[in-house]
C-alpha cells in the first residue's frame, strides 16, 4: 500500500465513523473504515437470533426532537413506531416508567392530577432542598422520599456501584415526571427501532465504503497513519495519546443472552429490576422492539460492574478527576489538525444516536466546505 492511499482513515465504524464515512464518500473522497471488533456499527450492532433481532449491546431505542435527523436516518432503513414504556418490578409490585399518573396510582391510588399533585407536594416539601448536591437530594427533592426509595435508589446504586449521595444530580435530571397517564419514556417528537435491526441503518451508510474488520488500529499505527490524509478516530481518548495523563475511567456492563422456549417471556421490551437483592437491572425480550411474533424468544439479562481494562466502557464517570484527565487530552487533541476526534469514547461524553448523527453532521460541515 502506498503513501495516502485514501483520504481519509476511519477509526471505529460506531455511527459517528459511519455518517462522517458516509458524508465523505458522498463528496467524493476516499475513505477506509476500520473496527477492531468482528463486525461493523459500533455499539448499535444487532446480531439475529432465532429471526429476532438481538441488541447486542444493550437496548437501542431511537428517538429524537430534530426532524432533519429523523429524516437523515429514514434515507437508510425504515423506522417502526415502537414506543419505549417500561416496567419496572420493586418489591414485588409492578410500576410504569416513567414517573407519571400511572405510577402515582400504582404507588397512592392518586386517581387524579390534582391528588398527585398534592402528594408530590408533600413528599417533595418534606424531603427536597432548594439546591440538591448530588443524587439523592436531587431525587427526592423531583419526587420525595417514596419514589425514591422504591425506584430509584436500589436501581441507582446497583448501575453506577456507588451510593446515591456521591453522584451527580444530573443523570436523574434524564427521567421526566408527568401528570398525564402517559408512559412513554421519551419527550422527543421522534421514536422507533430500524425495520430488521440497525446493521440495515450502518450498512446504508457504509454503502460502497471500504471497511475493514477485526483491525486494531494501535496493531499499527504508523502504517494507518501513513494510508491517509487524514485520520478520524472514534476510540477511546487517552488510548489515543497513550494514557500520558492518566486512565479515564468508565462504568461496564456484562450482557447475559438466553433463548427461551416461549414465544413471550416478559409482554415488554424492557423491564427494570430495581431492587438490589437482584443483581441485574434489566431485562430485555429483544423481539418487542419490532412487535416479532417468532415461536421463541431471545432475553438478554444487563448486569452492571466495574470497569478495567478487559472490559467494554460503556458510560464514562463524569466526576471531576476524569474531566480534568480529559481537559488535558482534549486541548492535545484540538492542536492536531490532521486528526478529527469524534464519537462518545474521543469525546468521553455519554451521547445518545441521534446526539451522535447531529456530532459527526456537524463535524463534516466543519470540514467540507460544499
Ligand atoms: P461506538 O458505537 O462505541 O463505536 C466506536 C467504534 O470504534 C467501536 O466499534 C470500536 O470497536 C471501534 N474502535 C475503538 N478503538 C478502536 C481501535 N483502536 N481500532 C479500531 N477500531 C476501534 N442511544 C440512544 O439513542 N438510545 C438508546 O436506547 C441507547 N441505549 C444505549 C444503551 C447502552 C447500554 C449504551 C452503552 C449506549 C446506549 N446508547 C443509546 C448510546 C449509543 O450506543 C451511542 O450514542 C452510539 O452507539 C455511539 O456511537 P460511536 O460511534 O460514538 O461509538
Ligand atoms: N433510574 C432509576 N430507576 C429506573 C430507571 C432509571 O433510578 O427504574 C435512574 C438511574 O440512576 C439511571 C438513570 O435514571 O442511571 C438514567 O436511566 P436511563 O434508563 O435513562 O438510562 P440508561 O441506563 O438507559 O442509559
Amino acid at each position: 500500500m502506498t503513501k495516502e492511499a485514501y483520504d481519509y482513515l476511519i477509526v471505529g465504524s460506531g455511527l459517528f465513523g459511519a455518517v462522517f464515512a458516509h458524508e465523505a464518500h458522498k463528496r467524493g473522497k476516499k475513505v477506509c473504515v476500520i473496527d477492531k471488533r468482528a463486525h461493523l456499527g459500533g455499539n448499535v450492532y444487532c446480531k439475529e437470533i432465532e429471526g429476532i433481532q438481538v441488541h447486542q449491546y444493550g437496548a437501542h431505542i431511537f428517538h429524537t426532537n430534530d426532524e432533519a435527523i429523523w429524516n437523515y436516518v429514514n434515507q437508510f432503513v425504515a423506522f417502526n413506531n415502537y414506543i419505549n414504556s417500561p416496567i419496572a418490578l420493586a418489591k414485588g409490585k409492578l410500576y410504569n416508567l416513567p414517573f407519571n399518573m400511572n405510577t402515582f396510582y400504582q404507588l397512592w391510588g392518586v386517581k387524579t392530577p390534582a391528588e398527585a399533585r398534592i402528594k408530590l407536594q408533600e413528599e417533595t416539601e418534606r424531603y427536597g432542598t432548594q439546591s440538591p448536591r448530588n443524587l439523592e437530594e436531587q431525587a427526592l427533592s423531583l419526587v420525595g422520599k417514596d419514589i425514591y426509595e422504591t425506584l430509584i435508589k436500589e436501581y441507582t446504586e446497583k448501575q453506577w456501584g456507588k451510593p446515591a449521595t456521591e453522584l451527580p444530580s444530573f443523570i436523574i435530571k434524564r427521567l421526566p415526571v408527568r401528570l398525564r397517564f402517559d408512559n412513554n419514556y421519551f419527550n422527543d417528537r421522534f421514536q422507533g427501532i430500524p425495520v430488521g435491526g440497525y446493521n440495515r441503518l450502518i450498512d446504508g451508510l457504509l454503502a460502497g465504503v471500504e471497511t475493514r474488520v477485526n483491525t486494531d488500529y494501535f496493531a499499527d499505527r504508523a502504517y494507518f497513519d501513513a494510508l491517509a490524509d487524514k485520520v478520524v478516530y472514534t476510540g477511546k481518548i487517552d488510548e489515543y495519546f497513550n494514557y500520558e495523563y492518566g486512565h479515564l475511567s468508565y462504568r461496564s456492563l456484562r450482557f447475559e443472552t438466553e433463548v427461551l422456549d416461549t414465544d413471550n417471556y416478559q409482554g415488554n421490551a424492557v423491564v427494570n429490576y430495581n431492587d438490589k437483592t437482584v443483581p441485574f437491572t434489566r431485562i430485555i425480550e429483544h423481539k418487542h422492539f419490532e412487535f416479532g411474533t417468532q415461536p421463541k424468544t431471545v432475553i438478554t439479562r444487563e448486569y452492571p460492574q466495574n470497569w478495567d481494562m478487559s472490559k467494554e466502557a460503556y458510560y464514562p464517570i463524569n466526576d471531576e478527576h476524569n474531566q480534568h484527565i480529559f481537559k488535558q487530552y482534549q486541548t492535545k487533541a484540538a492542536a492536531m489538525p490532521q486528526v478529527i476526534f469524534g464519537g462518545r469514547l474521543a469525546e468521553y461524553r455519554y451521547y445518545d444516536m441521534h446526539q451522535i448523527i447531529a456530532s459527526a453532521l456537524k463535524t463534516v460541515k466543519m470540514t467540507f466546505v460544499d
